[in-house]
């Protein structure tokens, strides 16, 4: 079985990106709308919007399943405040869930958060349960800026995210750990603010001993690790000065990554620098890199290619990295398919 653990509904019918910029539009004046019954959008136009999409892509790539959860650039916590983002958050997820009734056997939610800057993390917490409790989501987003790349929130380690992971531990639950639209200029949303925050993710988690206060957190860094796989030695070294125990105990116990990584040698890479237990299959199809690279004929995203060309990988590493590895990190979607006998 094949998992990707990393997709996003970013083909969502229009009508949702129109409700969204007349919730923008009068952010400063709610009450001026609209309703979010004013947002109507059929089964009929969700199914076709994934047939079409991510399913004819899944199909054609031999993808079985895919942990799909809102678009993350739109996700777009600094607009507004908490208001705003819980009833966006709360149509994002439960557009995301009616996906996956539609198509039970190829999706799985995983949850936004109606993060917003300066807010408690722990006003999360209701859309969190509702998601897990009501919608079966498997894991959920967790923006490390909701200010949107002027990181005014303190880092991850930090017990202000606290109330967040005392769920995650609860529930059994991974985030990905997922920033969104940058609204600073110096770093462009996916070229550079989504790998930022990878790299930034990992030395907050490094610099700390938040691992020992939660030992079954678990965090899943998506885009390969942003720096982290090339950067290794740096990391090992600067564990080592800070005193730090070896990386292997101190963050592998408990931080995986994805192979949302759009080249070979970026693969090969990742898989000899990360040991294969702590990767897993993601491919963020249709997402950020929607071209088809000249060099091979193939879509960037198309990742599984590379997985399969990764000459030093085995079978058995392979079969890790496509599913048994999502069913260890994502416990609730292991118990799903062993309900179906999968
Ligand atoms: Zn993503």
């Amino acid at each position: 079985m094949i998992i990707d653990c990393h997709g996003h509904y970013t083909t969502a019918p229009k009508a949702l990106e129109e409700w969204r910029n007349k919730q923008i539009a009068n952010v400063a004046n709610p009450e001026l709308g609209p309703k979010i019954s004013e947002l109507k959008i059929s089964d009929d136009e969700l199914r076709e919007s994934i047939e079409i999409n991510q399913l004819a892509k899944m199909k054609e790539r031999g993808n079985d399943l895919t942990i799909f959860s809102p678009r993350a650039s739109f996700m777009a916590h600094h607009i507004g405040d908490f208001k705003t983002s819980t009833t966006w958050a709360a149509i994002c997820n439960e557009l995301c869930f009616r996906v996956s009734q539609l198509f039970p056997n190829n999706f799985v939610g995983a949850a936004m958060l109606p993060q917003s800057p300066g807010v408690d993390p722990k006003t999360c917490i209701p859309e969190l349960e509702k998601c897990i409790k009501e919608y079966d989501f498997v894991g959920i987003n967790l923006n490390p800026d909701p200010s949107g790349g002027h990181w005014r929130a303190p880092p991850l380690s930090n017990e202000y995210w606290y109330p967040i992971y005392e769920k995650m531990v609860e529930y059994d639950i991974p985030a990905t750990i997922h920033v969104s639209t940058s609204c600073n200029d110096c770093f462009h949303t996916t070229g550079a603010h989504y790998l930022n925050a990878d790299t930034t993710a990992f030395m907050q988690c490094l610099n700390s001993d938040l691992f020992k206060d939660f030992p079954t957190l678990k965090f899943l860094i998506p885009h390969g690790g942003g720096a982290v796989p090339y950067h290794w030695g740096r990391f090992r070294g600067l564990a080592q000065a800070l005193k730090k125990p070896l990386l292997s105990e101190h963050l592998l116990n408990n931080i995986y990554f994805d192979t949302c990584v759009y080249h070979q040698a970026g693969i090969d890479l990742l898989t000899k620098v990360i040991p294969v237990k702590n990767i897993l299959f993601g491919s963020e199809m249709i997402g950020a890199v929607r071209g088809i690279d000249p060099e091979t004929g193939f879509y960037y995203d198309d990742t599984k290619r590379y997985i399969e060309n990764s000459a030093h990988l085995s079978e058995t590493d392979r079969k890790q990295i496509y599913e048994g590895n999502a069913r260890k990190l994502f416990s609730r979607l292991d118990q799903k398919l062993k309900a179906k006998g999968l």
